[in-house]
C-alpha cells in the first residue's frame, strides 16, 4: 500500500498529520510532504484515517 499526496490540492490543513501522525509529515508551512515507500504492515487503517481526514481529497491510499 502506498500513499500519494497531490501537492496541487493540498491546502495545508494538517488534518492528515493530526489523524495519523505516524504516517503523515508536514513541511514548515503545514503542507503534507510526499510519503516514500510502502505503508508498514498493520498501519493500513491508520493511512485511511489520514486519507479520510483530508478535506481537499488530496490523499490517495491504495
Ligand atoms: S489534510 Fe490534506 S490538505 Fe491538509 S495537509 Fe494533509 S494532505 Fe494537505
Amino acid at each position: 500500500m502506498k500513499i500519494s499526496i497531490d501537492p496541487g490540492s493540498c491546502s495545508g490543513h494538517a488534518r492528515c498529520a493530526a489523524a495519523a501522525p505516524a504516517l503523515f509529515r508536514l513541511d514548515d508551512d503545514g503542507y503534507a510532504l510526499p510519503y516514500d515507500g510502502e505503508v508498514p504492515d498493520g498501519q493500513e487503517e491508520t493511512a485511511r484515517d489520514g486519507e479520510r481526514a483530508c478535506p481537499e481529497r488530496a490523499i490517495t491510499v491504495g
